[in-house]
């Protein structure tokens, strides 16, 4: 006798945990409230319908991460990924999708599953009975979210991201930035140097607003600004609101000491704090913004330290429902204070489509088998899947918890590797090759 499993939320996350829940033979219930209660972004009734850009990313399964996750989807008989094939269009290396078509043949693939059932209205509570997924998104309805918030404490599901660029940290000049904590502040050694800086002089520091001031900016979608700001206003913003605003906020140079160069006082200070726990990733504190993605990448390398940073994820700021998942989530992805509830999607605190899809699957696959009572070990950490749950079931500091992309920063490096920009083909393919025969591994054994 098998238990239904329900699952709320038809879109990229939640139909593909239908899916691989419905293909291990578990009876599925998909909650969606579409068309009933729309999104300002949604425009259809389908499932997994695809809210802005029609791209997957990259789809080099070698030496790009989201690459690799497509092909660990694929692999588990992913539905989301079949289709985007399916309805694939001409983008380079690129894997571009004509969503309508896209998100009507999800929506018929899983209206033709005989084990699933499609229930069609908006789910406002937790429920205490039962196995569920809720996959609600970055657009989560009102009423669920308050729900969540009574369940969690209100600190611990946000509304809106406000996301600083973090940088890979192999690609920092530590010749020119140091870490340092404001008067050295902190018990241990590691607390005293917890902070990476880069020191600017006055006429980089000029340059600096000037190119923030002139730079591309996107616009809030409609309805989407609502309640927005406290405490996390764009960089660009402060520039606005004085050319000296930054130099007493996020760039204040006091309690700092230029290690390479004492005798020089900086005149602004950009900070950097780790992001992870394997210490390969660092965000710019304080630099959430509204700039254009080509503009912040042209921006941020004017920062000295900072001339051929790579970006691991770029900064933004959106409305966007997401859970505090390192301190609500267990690696099964399941709520620590109910169990018999798991999330799913981009609120657990990925982002994009791809991510999300990848959270769905492995959440349906989670789910299910502990339906059949054959529960599973949750993706293995050299995978794509792996790193992405790990990092936020865990991994990434709960404090400043912001939704993350799926990065090679989040993977544990492999022994004897070059580091640095030169050894980065051999690296990317050391950790794709790992991965592969770790994903496959995880599916045989199921
Ligand atoms: C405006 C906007 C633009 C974005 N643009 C991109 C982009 O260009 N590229 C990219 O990769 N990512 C983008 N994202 C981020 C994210 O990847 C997508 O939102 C993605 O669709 C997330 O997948 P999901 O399954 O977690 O959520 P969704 O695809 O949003 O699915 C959640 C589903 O849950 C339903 N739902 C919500 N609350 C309830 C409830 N209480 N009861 C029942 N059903 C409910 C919703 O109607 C929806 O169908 C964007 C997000 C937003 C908000």
């Amino acid at each position: 006798m098998t238990q239904e499993l329900h699952i709320v939320g038809g879109g990229l996350a939640g139909s593909e945990a239908a899916w691989q829940a419905a293909h291990m033979g578990v009876d599925v219930v998909l909650h969606e409230m579409r068309p009933e209660v729309e999104t300002f972004a949604h425009r259809t009734g389908n499932l997994a319908e695809m809210v802005c850009s029609n791209s997957f990313r990259s789809d080099d399964d070698e030496q790009n991460a989201v690459g690799l996750l497509h092909w660990e989807m694929r692999a588990a008989n992913g539905l989301i990924m079949s289709m985007a094939d399916k309805h694939r269009l001409p983008a380079g290396g690129a894997l571009a999708v004509d969503r309508d078509p896209f998100s009507e043949s999800v929506t018929a693939a899983l209206r033709a599953l005989p084990n699933l059932r499609i229930d069609y209205g908006e789910v406002t509570e937790l429920p205490r009975d039962g196995h569920w997924i809720f996959a609600t998104g970055p657009l989560t309805s009102a009423a669920l979210g308050a729900a969540i918030q009574q369940e969690t404490g209100a600190d611990r599901l946000a509304f809106f991201d406000a996301i600083a660029p973090i940088v890979y940290a192999e690609s920092i000049d530590m010749d020119v930035a140091w870490m340092q904590s404001r008067y050295d502040k902190g018990e241990t050694e590691a607390e005293r140097k917890a902070y990476l800086n880069c020191p600017m002089d006055r006429n980089q520091y000029e340059a600096f607003i000037d190119a923030l001031l002139a730079a591309d900016k996107t616009e809030f979608h409609d309805g989407e600004s609502a309640g927005y700001f406290d405490g996390c206003l764009p960089i660009e913003v402060m520039a606005e609101r004085g050319r000296e605003t930054l130099r007493f906020g996020p760039m204040k140079p006091v309690g700092l000491t230029n290690a390479h160069r004492p005798e020089d006082k900086p005149y602004a200070v950009v900070q950097l704090r780790r992001d992870n726990a394997l210490g390969t990733l660092f965000n710019i504190v304080g630099f959430q913004t509204k700039m254009k993605y080509g503009a912040q990448s042209d921006v941020f390398r004017m920062i000295p330290g900072l001339e051929n940073a790579s970006f691991a994820r770029l900064g933004g700021i959106h409305r966007n429902t997401f859970l505090n998942s390192p301190t609500l989530l267990d690696d099964q992805m399941r709520l620590k204070s109910r169990p018999n509830i798991r999330f799913a999607g981009q609120v657990t605190g990925v982002e994009g489509y791809v991510e999300s899809a990848a959270m769905g699957l492995l959440a349906g696959r989670l789910a299910a088998a502990e339906i059949l009572g054959k529960p599973l070990a949750t993706a293995p950490l050299n995978t794509a899947m792996g790193a992405l749950v790990h990092h936020i079931t865990g991994g990434a500091e709960a404090k400043t918890f912001q939704p993350m992309n799926v990065n090679f920063g989040l993977f544990q490096p492999v022994d004897g590797l070059k580091g640095g920009r030169r050894g980065r083909k051999d690296r990317y393919k050391a950790y794709t090759d790992r991965a592969k025969a770790d994903w496959q591994g995880w599916l045989a054994g199921q």
